[in-house]
């Protein structure tokens, strides 16, 4: 097996109430690894000799969508699964807290364009705050599993912070109430993880 599903950092009752522990065990432990499964058995059948995610992505209209759905599947929920975190900080830190002030005018601002953008997504999909291919921050969603690394996709750039909006991440607590869902969010951010993969984009 190549890919392997990641050990949360916290138990699945850690961010409760804000994301319940049922939603967490089921949405780890049957949602992301059925798309590592997955992922490894379209691997195994495939005659390619690179098999990192980076690679994978940029050649994603290549090949089974399979792999563009279960690759993204695995890579955007290891990110998220990192960018949460039971007392997470309330702000952003550092140089992405400055970069967000600067491109959005407040942290206010810009927690409301994304709750915008996520309310926006029709359907199942992802909202990010990434760093574009001109090295700016914006907002940005993708529909299914994609994300800004894949070629084919609507937004380009590197990922700094994502939200997971499909219903599976938010059904059992908040049922319908998306909006809900991502106001709660901005409680759980570990925007530690958002600063270290925002220097690193910029580099
Ligand atoms: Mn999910």
């Amino acid at each position: 097996m190549i890919y392997t599903l990641p050990k949360l950092q916290y138990a699945y009752d850690a961010l409760d109430p804000y994301i319940d522990a049922k939603t967490m065990e089921i949405h780890h432990s049957k949602h992301h690894q059925a798309y590592v499964d997955n992922l490894n058995k379209a691997i195994a059948e495939l005659d390619i000799e690179d098999t990192t995610l980076e690679y994978l992505f940029k050649q994603a209209s290549a090949l089974p969508p399979v792999i563009r759905n279960n690759g993204g599947g695995h890579y955007n929920h290891s990110l998220f699964w990192n960018l949460i975190t039971p007392g997470g900080n309330t702000n952003p830190v550092g140089n992405l807290a400055s970069a967000i002030n600067e491109t959005f005018g407040s942290f206010a601002n810009f927690t409301e364009q994304f709750t915008a953008a996520s309310m926006g997504r029709f359907g199942s999909g992802w909202v990010w705050l990434y760093l574009n291919e001109e090295g700016r921050l914006a907002i940005g969603t993708t529909p299914n599993q994609d994300n800004p690394l894949m070629l084919h996709t609507t937004i380009k750039g590197r990922p700094i912070l994502a939200l997971d909006v499909w219903e599976h991440a938010y059904y059992i607590t908040y049922q319908n109430r998306r909006a809900d869902y991502v106001s709660q969010f901005w409680n759980i951010i570990n925007w530690d993880v958002a600063e270290e993969l925002y220097n690193a984009a910029k580099q």
